[in-house]
């Protein structure tokens, strides 16, 4: 089974292709035909020792060999400038030039180094993602967004550069860490809480189904995601408004990462997750949102294995609340000083609020530290 899912962004439209055995497949994605053209991948130690050979056989055949491959280091640490550079020096070196193709296949963190190569080399070439992280498939592949971290912070520097095409194989999930799988669900749980109640009802349903990599629940679970986020996308594809909502639980979930140092100690879909269940108690106390709901999505969370409170957090964390709301006001989504948060009215309906006061903020902190919430 195949699913398609447009993002529909005029000129800059593109679609995404999911399915099983599409990497055996992967020449019938390219838009307007790969012959003749040079095709470049980049990928990650680990990914490419699952998948880069097979990619390769999907590709070969038509191009008559034109594809060259680069393997770098996985993990965080590659999404550096060092890398960007040794990246763009590669693909000058091999003479990429504005009919090339350059394909990211890997998680989020290949798929924002390379989509920012390749929005700058030559000023710009087209690029095709590939994810094979459940994170990636259903979050970060699409909408554009390329980056790299810096020392002052994450994802500091970068470009939109939307991709010609998202080709995603579910097949490339059996190999993913439980733990990897589980982080990426957590977006896909933020995407129902910001925009869909009915999905996370199904979610609900199937959670079980979709964590044991049943074909056909997966499928479904990222085609939704796919089209929610899609629709965030298309009504605001630079996030000069609504799109912001998919940061729903991000503010508090990257003071949690910064605060361990983004180690693995906590992934960012399991900051992601402990972040949404504090958005969602503030926006209780804060009189928006019924406290079943609350429930509901800590109950979910907590039943995929999922962490919900600060006092999950394993080695424990060493700062307290005040040392974390310093890092929330440093989060560079906040606007000309004050902090725009995404609350929640109930579980389908986010909205971003920047009247929240810091004793409700801490409060909320501290309960999670507590591990009472
Ligand atoms: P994310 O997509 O969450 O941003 P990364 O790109 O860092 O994360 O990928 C997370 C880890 O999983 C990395 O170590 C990466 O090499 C590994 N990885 C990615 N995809 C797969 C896969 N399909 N099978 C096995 N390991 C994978
Ligand atoms: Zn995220």
């Amino acid at each position: 089974m195949t699913t398609s899912v447009k993002i529909d962004l005029g000129e800059r439209s593109y679609d995404i292709a999911i399915g099983s055995g599409h990497l055996q497949h992967a020449a019938a994605a390219i838009p307007g035909g790969h012959d003749g053209r040079a095709v470049f991948i980049i990928s990650d130690e680990n990914v490419a020792s699952h998948y880069m050979a097979k990619l390769i056989g999907g590709l070969e055949g038509t191009t008559a060999g034109n594809v060259q491959a680069l393997v770098l280091p996985p993990g965080e640490h590659t999404k550096a400038f060092r890398y960007l550079e040794q990246t763009l020096s590669w693909l000058l070196d091999h003479r990429v030039d504005r009919k090339s193709l350059v394909i990211a296949l890997g998680g989020g963190v290949i798929g924002d180094l390379v989509g920012f190569a390749s929005s700058i080399v030559l000023r710009g070439v087209p690029f095709m993602q590939v994810p094979t992280t459940l994170l990636a498939q259903i979050d970060s592949s699409i909408g554009g967004k390329t980056a790299i971290d810096m020392p002052q912070g994450k994802n500091l520097v970068g470009t939109f550069h939307q991709p010609v095409a998202v080709l995603v194989d579910v097949d490339t999930l059996q190999t993913l860490p439980r733990r990897e799988l589980l982080a990426g669900y957590a977006e896909g749980v933020k995407h129902a809480a910001i925009a869909d109640r009915e999905f996370f009802a199904w979610m609900e349903e199937n959670r079980d189904k979709v964590l044991s990599l049943e074909d056909v629940f997966v499928e479904q679970f990222i085609e939704r995601n796919c089209r929610i986020k899609a629709g965030v996308v298309q009504s605001d594809e630079r996030e000069e408004g609504r799109r912001a909502i998919l940061n729903f639980g991000h503010t508090f979930g990257h003071a949690l990462e910064a605060a361990c140092g983004f180690d693995s100690s906590l992934l960012h879909g399991e900051a992601v997750a402990i972040g949404m269940v504090l958005a969602m108690t503030l926006s209780h106390r804060m009189g928006h949102c019924p406290e079943d709901d609350v429930s509901l999505l800590k109950g979910h969370l907590r039943a995929a294995g999922l962490p919900t409170a600060i006092r999950d957090i394993d080695p424990p964390i060493a700062v307290g609340t005040s040392a974390l709301l310093q890092r929330m006001q440093g989060d560079k989504k906040r606007v000309s000083g004050t902090i725009h948060y995404v609350l929640s009215r109930g579980l389908g309906e986010a909205f971003i609020c920047s009247d929240v006061s810091q004793d409700d903020v801490s409060a909320v902190l501290q309960e999670s530290i507590d591990g009472v919430i």
